[in-house]
């Protein structure tokens, strides 16, 4: 099959595009994925540590992501939960390392205050969104129009408060510099999980993994779709 043949060409080998791929081959039409790396996978990229599987990449697995679990006993994989004894670490602006418990902050009072406060205008605006259409906000394209970064800079004083929230939000979270995203990008994906806390819990958005590492779940895709996927 190549991509004059084809009913659909789809676009990037990632799990979007294996899956859209996968529903329109169940539908009975042509379909081609083009790749432009030379792996699929995109955002998920099995790696190796002490030869066990390891992921960069997405690794996490909500309970409540129904359609993933369906996908997974679909493919034959499984999940196990996710390993969380241990210190979590924050490296500060000033380059300190703080060791700290996971469910507590490595804040001092006056950055912690803050960050609360940050934190709990982030939640009450996560509430009044719909995480399945946040478009539908009154205030949306405002809240689209200016980066998280924009919104720290104006709402978070402290120096460190405003760090830390970053380093949540953006590096743990988004995986992404904060000025390249929306206010409402990031609130829409809390009001996904519920609040900001619910991001970091171990029993929800950070709940499971999958056994041989998440890679595992294009790379199937891709096996099923044989030479349809073009890398
Ligand atoms: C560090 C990190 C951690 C993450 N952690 C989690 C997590 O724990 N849980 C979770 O659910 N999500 C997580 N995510 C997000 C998750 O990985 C992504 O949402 C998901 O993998 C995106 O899949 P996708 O198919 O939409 O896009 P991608 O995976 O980005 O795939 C797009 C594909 O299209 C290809 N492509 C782009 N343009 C072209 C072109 N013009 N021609 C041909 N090919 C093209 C790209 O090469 C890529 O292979 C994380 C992401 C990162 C980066």
């Amino acid at each position: 099959m190549n991509e004059r043949d084809a009913d659909v060409v789809v676009i990037g080998a990632g799990v979007a595009g294996l899956v859209a791929a996968s529903d329109l081959v169940a539908a009975g039409r042509e379909v081609v994925v083009l790749e432009a790396r030379d792996r699929v996978g995109g955002r998920l990229l099995n790696t190796e540590i002490g030869g066990e599987p390891n992921e960069l990449g997405g690794q996490w697995i909500a309970p409540y992501q129904s359609e993933m679990h369906a996908l997974l006993a679909e493919l034959g994989l499984e999940s196990f939960h996710a390993y969380r004894e241990g210190d979590s670490l924050y490296i500060d602006p000033a380059g300190e390392l703080h060791r700290y418990a996971a469910d507590t902050e490595p804040l001092p009072a006056t950055a912690a205050a803050d960050y609360a406060r940050a934190v709990a205008k982030l939640d009450a605006l996560c509430a009044e969104l719909d995480p399945e259409a946040p478009w539908e906000h009154p205030l949306a394209t405002e809240l689209d129009g200016i980066t998280f970064e924009q919104w720290l800079a104006a709402e978070v004083d402290d120096t460190l408060a405003r760090d830390f929230l970053r380093s949540n939000m953006a590096g743990g979270y988004m995986t992404k510099p904060a000025d390249s995203f929306s206010l409402l990008g990031a609130a829409a994906t809390v009001a996904g999980a519920g609040s900001v806390a619910n991001l970091f819990e171990p029993d929800l958005c950070l709940h499971s993994r999958i056994v041989g590492g998440s890679q595992l779940i294009p790379l199937r895709l891709a096996e099923r779709l044989g030479d349809r996927v073009v890398v």
